[in-house]
C-alpha cells in the first residue's frame, strides 16, 4: 500500500495540490522524483581556491559594507578569510539586512563565482550568519539535490518532504537475481543515493542519468511500462473477435484485377495477420513498412478478408488529404467489386454526414475511409470488424484503447492494425509497444529509381531555382516545401505563401500551385488534383504532403531548412519522389553554417534511402525520442527513464520482463501499480 503525502508532516492541503500537479500524489511517487541535478556544499572552500563559474560553499568575516545609490541602489560587501577576498553584490536588500551586515559577523555563503573589478565575486548568494544558525542550511554532509519544481514549492520544502519520505522502505520488487544480473543496487539504497549522495558519488562531476542508482530506477520503471503493456495485450486476448476468411471470392478477385504482383515482403506480413484473424481473439499489430513498401495493399487485402467474413472496416486517417487518397484508392479498388466505400471527415455537409452515418449504421458500407471523425461518439456501425490506423506511430497506448473501445459490440472487439512508415528498432518497440505485435515489410516493390538527393546551401538558391525551372520544362512536376519553423502555424503559412508568390514571379512560364494546413479540405483537394493531373508543374506546400501523398509523375523535390527536420520526416518527403519510372531528385536546402550533427545528419539522407537504416541512425544521432515522436505526444508516459538516456536498458528488458511473468507475478502486479498511472491502467480505460 502506498502513502499519501498528507502524512508527511507540513504537507496540507495546499501543498498536496502543488505536489499534485507534478503528479505526485503518494511517498512512492515523491521518492521517484528525482533531482535534476546536484550542488556541493559539503565543504567549505577557502577563497585562494575558488574558480569563476564554479558553485561554492564559502566562510568569512564581513570586512566592509556599502550601499551604493544611484538609479539601482546595490549593496556590496567585502568577505575575507585566511586566503583571500571575495566581493558580494545584492541588487535587492532591506535596511535591517544592511544593519546586520555592518556588524561584520562570520558568515557562510553559497554562490556561483564570478570575475569582478578587483577580486572574485558572487552576486545575491544565499548566505547565513554563523553565530546564528543552529542547523546550517548551507553545511551539508551530503550534496545537495535539486529538484524540477512547480511555482511557490521551494527546494527547502522539497528537502524536507524528501527527508521525511526516505524514512519511510518501499517495499523491494526486483528480485535479488536479477539486480545481481544487472549490477544494479536494490531500491532503497537506490533512493538513498540519488536523493542524499555522499560527494564520493561524484554526482556534481558526472550526468546523474548514468548513475547506477538512477539506472536502478529507470530500469524498474520502464519494466513495469513493459509490464502493463503486456497485461493490456493479455488482457484484450480475453475478449472474442469476429474470425475472418483468409481465402474467399472477394480476395481472389481483388487478386485478379490488381496490375501488380504481391512482393515477398506484403506476402508475409498479410500471411502473419492472416493467423491473427482466424482466431477469435483480437489482432493488436503494429505494420511497419518504408514509404512506398506497400503497406495499402496489405490493409486492402485484410479489409477483404473482414468483409467477406460479413464484417465492416473503418481506415483512419491522420489529415484530411491521406483519408481523401485512401478513399479514392479504395473506390477505385473496391467498387467493381460491388462493395460499398464511405467517406466520413469532420469538413462534410449535414446531409451527405446524415446519409454516411446512415449507411453505417445499416451495414450499407462496407468500408469506411476518414478522419478521427471516424471515432466521435454518434458514429455507430452495424457490425465492426476491423479497424486500421495509417500513419500513426504517434499514437500512445492510451489512444489506442479509446480506438479499440469505439467499436466495442457486446464483448466483441475489433481487429486492430496501425501501420507506420517509421520504422522502430526492435528493441524500443518492445518497451514502447509491447501490447501489439509486429509486422514488417522489410522490402520495397520491384521497378524503384532510387531518388538522388544533394544537400544544398540556401545561398544557391537561385542555382536550385533554375535546375527545378528545367526540369518542369522536360515535363517533370516538383514540390517545394517549406516545413514547420516557427512555432506558430501562421508564420509557417506565410513563409509558404511569400515562397509561392517568388516563385510564382520568378517561373512566370511554369504553372505554380500553393497547398497548406489551414486550407479547407476541398481546396486542398482541388489543388492536389490540378497536381495529380499535371495541370500545376510545381507545387509549394508545407508540411501537409509529408505522408502518403501519391503523385506518380512528381520526381523533384527541394526542401527548405532541411537542417531543422528530423530523418524520420525528411525521409517520409523525399518519399513523395521516386514514385514512378522516373528518375528523381531531391535537394535539401539549408541555412549555413551546418552544425557537425547536422551535418552527419544530412549526410545520411543524401547517402541512404534505407528507411530503417536512416532510423537506426536517427536513433544514434537524436535519440528514440525523435525517432517516436514522443517529444510531440508522450506515446510513453515517462517519469525517471529517458529514452534516450537509457537506451541501453531496453535490450534487457522483454528477457527480465518474461522472466518476472514466470517467477514473480505478483511482484509484476504490483510494479504496474507502482508505476502506471490509473488513468492509463488496463481495465480502468
Ligand atoms: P506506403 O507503404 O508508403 O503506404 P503505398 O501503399 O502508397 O505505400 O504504395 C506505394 C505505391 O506502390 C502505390 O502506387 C502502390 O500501388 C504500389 N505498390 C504496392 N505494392 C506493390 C507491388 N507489390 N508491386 C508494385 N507496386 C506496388
Ligand atoms: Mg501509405
Amino acid at each position: 500500500m502506498s502513502i499519501p503525502v498528507t502524512q508527511l508532516k507540513g504537507v496540507g492541503a495546499r501543498t498536496a495540490e502543488q505536489l499534485a500537479r507534478l503528479d505526485i500524489y503518494t511517498v512512492d511517487d515523491l521518492l521517484f522524483h528525482l533531482p535534476m541535478r546536484y550542488e556541493d556544499r559539503t565543504q567549505v572552500v577557502p577563497i585562494r581556491f575558488l574558480q569563476t563559474g564554479q558553485l561554492g560553499l564559502i566562510e568569512g568575516r564581513i570586512e566592509s559594507v556599502e550601499v551604493k545609490q544611484g538609479k539601482k541602489r546595490i549593496l556590496s560587501c567585502r568577505l575575507s578569510d585566511a586566503t583571500g577576498i571575495v566581493a558580494l553584490r545584492f541588487f535587492h536588500f532591506y535596511p535591517n539586512q544592511v544593519k546586520k551586515l555592518q556588524q561584520r559577523p562570520l558568515l557562510r555563503c553559497f554562490g556561483e563565482v564570478k570575475e569582478g573589478y578587483q577580486c572574485l565575486e558572487m552576486v545575491h548568494p544565499t548566505y547565513e550568519l554563523i553565530e546564528e544558525v543552529q542547523e546550517s542550511e548551507l553545511l551539508k554532509d551530503h550534496l545537495t539535490p535539486i529538484y524540477p519544481s512547480v511555482s511557490n514549492f521551494n527546494q527547502t520544502q522539497w528537502h524536507s518532504v524528501m527527508k521525511q519520505a526516505l524514512l519511510i522502505e518501499l517495499p523491494e520488487l526486483l528480485p535479488e537475481k536479477l539486480l545481481l544480473h544487472l549490477k544494479l543496487p536494490n531500491l532503497n539504497q537506490a533512493l538513498k543515493i540519488v536523493h542524499q549522495p555522499l560527494p564520493s558519488e561524484r554526482l556534481t562531476e558526472i550526468d546523474p542519468s548514468t548513475h547506477p542508482a538512477r539506472r536502478r530506477i529507470a530500469f524498474e520503471e520502464l519494466l513495469a511500462q513493459h509490464l502493463s503493456l503486456r497485461a493490456l495485450h493479455q488482457h484484450s486476448q480475453q475478449h472474442t473477435a469476429p474470425i475472418f476468411e483468409p481465402e474467399n471470392d472477394l480476395v481472389q478477385r481483388f487478386m485478379q484485377q490488381l496490375s501488380f504482383d504481391l512482393t515477398k515482403a506484403q506476402q508475409k506480413v498479410i500471411d502473419e495477420m492472416t493467423t491473427n484473424l482466424h482466431q477469435a481473439k483480437p489482432m493488436q499489430r503494429l505494420l511497419q513498412g518504408d514509404v512506398g513498401s506497400g503497406k495499402t495493399v496489405v490493409a486492402a487485402l485484410i479489409a477483404l478478408q473482414a468483409i467477406a467474413a460479413g464484417y465492416q472496416v473503418a481506415i483512419m486517417a491522420p489529415t484530411e488529404l491521406l483519408a481523401e487518397q485512401h478513399k479514392n484508392t479504395f473506390a477505385e479498388w473496391f467498387e467493381p467489386l460491388g462493395l460499398k466505400v464511405t467517406w466520413l471527415t469532420g469538413s462534410l455537409t449535414q446531409k451527405k454526414r446524415r446519409n454516411a452515418l446512415e449507411d453505417l449504421i445499416l451495414g450499407i458500407t462496407h468500408i469506411a475511409v476518414g478522419t478521427h471523425a471516424l471515432f466521435q461518439d454518434d458514429v455507430k456501425f452495424d457490425k465492426l470488424g476491423l479497424v486500421i490506423i495509417d500513419e500513426q506511430h504517434r499514437f500512445g497506448v492510451h489512444q489506442r484503447l479509446a480506438l479499440r473501445d469505439k467499436g466495442k459490440q457486446g464483448d466483441m472487439y475489433p481487429h486492430q492494425l496501425i501501420m507506420t512508415a517509421t520504422p522502430i528498432p526492435r528493441t524500443l518497440a518492445m518497451t514502447a509497444y509491447a501490447d501489439l505485435d509486429v509486422s514488417v515489410i522489410d522490402e520495397l516493390p520491384p521497378g524503384r529509381t532510387p531518388v538522388q538527393t544533394a544537400v544544398v546551401s540556401d545561398a544557391k538558391r537561385d542555382h536550385v531555382i533554375q535546375r527545378v525551372h528545367a526540369s518542369c520544362k522536360q515535363g517533370k512536376q516538383a514540390y517545394w516545401v517549406c516545413p514547420l519553423i516557427e512555432e506558430s502555424e501562421s508564420l509557417q503559412l506565410q513563409a509558404a505563401e511569400d515562397t509561392a508568390q517568388h516563385l510564382t514571379e520568378r517561373l512566370s512560364d511554369l504553372k505554380v500551385g500553393l497547398v497548406h494546413g489551414r486550407m479547407s479540405s476541398k481546396d486542398k483537394e482541388l489543388v492536389m488534383q490540378q497536381f495529380k493531373n499535371a495541370e500545376l508543374d510545381l507545387l509549394v506546400a508545407t508540411t501537409v504532403i509529408e505522408v502518403g501523398v501519391n503523385v506518380p509523375n512528381a520526381s523533384v523535390m527541394v526542401i527548405e531548412n532541411a537542417e531543422r527536420l528530423g530523418l524520420a520526416q525528411l525521409h517520409q518527403l523525399r518519399g513523395r519522389v521516386g514514385r514512378g519510372a522516373v528518375e528523381s531528385y531531391c535537394l535539401l536546402l539549408y541555412q549555413a553554417p551546418l552544425s557537425k550533427i547536422a551535418q552527419e545528419r544530412l549526410g545520411t539522407i543524401r547517402d541512404s534511402t534505407d528507411g530503417f537504416f536512416i532510423a537506426q541512425k536517427d536513433l544514434e544521432i537524436r535519440g528514440p525520442g525523435e525517432v517516436l515522436g514522443t517529444r510531440q505526444t508522450g506515446v510513453l508516459n515517462l517519469k525517471v527513464a529517458d529514452l534516450e538516456k537509457d537506451k541501453g536498458l531496453f535490450a534487457e528488458i522483454p528477457q527480465a520482463g518474461q522472466w518476472m511473468l514466470e517467477h514473480y507475478p505478483e511482484q509484476c502486479e504490483q510494479l504496474i501499480q507502482r508505476w502506471i498511472k490509473k488513468g492509463f491502467r488496463y481495465g480502468v480505460v
